[in-house]
């Protein structure tokens, strides 16, 4: 398997919309594409997604403009499928507003039966990632993303003029004529590192997590480095462990909330480990047989099913037992 398939194994790397980057140019494709009826809008709250009844809010082209609100919609791209444009909307209104603000087109809502004031609840990503099938999930991952850089860039870097959007969303400029800076959406790359020794697995939990999660190490890329020697100093500096042998694996889109997620294995050189503990709150050594184990007695659960890091876990412990964590998890449930 190539790198591009490993990854699109990973949560939110689906890609059904077509970003248009040469359409975005030409305002009058812009222009063509806020006048298509055909088109949808994700709305989304600050960091939260807008849904009801659990069910992600997407209006209609005549909903959307039956709000008869300022929002502005940001063009995420338009489908590859049928090149429906697709737009995200954020709503900055608190929780107990949602139902007021939609109220014009609560009527309009054909795909949500019995609606209440407490059917609009704003939920985060983690939450619907569940719930949601692939396509969608990816599709809020990138809304997510973008929504994020437009609510905290607002003003210039260099001269701190007010920015406006162009390109339907991809880009804002400064509105200083002097300057016209242009600002892109910006990610934090962050990479995450699989490291075995012979048949072992590092597995490590920070103290915030939920009870028994383990997970890989990861850390943030610094400035002036490469992703390989963030792989080797994240290491050393959250177990004081040396690696060798460190190759990529796969990458995932990271909207918690703007990180890029780059996956790496690496070889440990000794067992020997010292805990950074600002960081890391327990670590341990497993086979594959003593993570079986602890998953049966409940006192381990691999990270979260739809992370890359899941998936760094994963691959080891099926090349080691012929069974993915889901299957084997699915024999021990109760
Ligand atoms: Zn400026």
């Amino acid at each position: 398997m190539d790198d591009l398939h490993r990854s699109l194994l990973n949560t939110y790397t689906a890609q059904p919309l077509d970003r248009s980057a040469h359409g975005r140019k030409d305002p009058e494709w812009l222009a063509a594409q806020l006048a298509d009826t055909r088109s949808e809008y994700l709305i989304l709250n600050g960091h939260s997604i807008v849904t009801v009844n659990r069910v992600p809010l997407i209006l209609s082209y005549d909903q959307f403009y039956a709000l008869n609100s300022a929002m502005t919609p940001l063009l995420l791209g338009i489908k590859k499928t049928d090149g429906t444009p697709v737009y995200l909307v954020n709503t900055n209104v608190a929780e107990e507003d949602l139902s007021t603000l939609f109220h014009a087109i609560i009527d309009r809502l054909d795909n949500v039966k019995t609606i209440t004031p407490e059917s609009f609840e704003r939920l985060s990503l983690r939450t619907i990632t569940r719930e949601i099938d692939p396509e969608l999930a990816s599709v809020y991952s990138y809304a997510t993303l973008l929504n994020h850089w437009h609510i905290t860039t607002r003003f210039c870097t260099r001269c701190g003029s007010a920015l406006e959007i162009k390109e339907g969303g991809s880009v804002q400029q400064c509105t200083n004529e002097e300057c016209s800076h242009i600002e892109y959406p910006r990610i934090n790359p962050a990479v995450i590192m699989r490291v075995t020794k012979d048949d072992k697995i590092l597995l490590s939990r920070q103290e915030n997590w939920p009870e028994n999660m383990y997970s890989v190490l990861a850390g943030f890329v610094e400035v002036g480095e490469t992703l390989e020697q963030a792989v080797e100093r994240e290491v050393l500096e959250e177990v004081n462990i040396p690696v060798e042998n460190i190759n990529y694996h796969s990458s995932q889109p990271w909207p918690f909330p703007n990180s890029m997620m780059l996956g790496y294995t690496a070889e440990a050189c000794s067992f020997e480990f010292e805990l950074e503990q600002d960081d890391i709150e327990h670590a341990m050594w497993l086979t594959a047989d003593e993570m079986k184990q602890k998953m049966i007695e409940g006192s381990l659960y691999p990270s979260t099913e739809f992370s890359i890091s899941h998936s760094l876990i994963n691959d080891w412990f099926q090349a080691q037992t012929g069974i993915t964590i889901k299957a084997f998890r699915s024999t021990i449930a109760v």
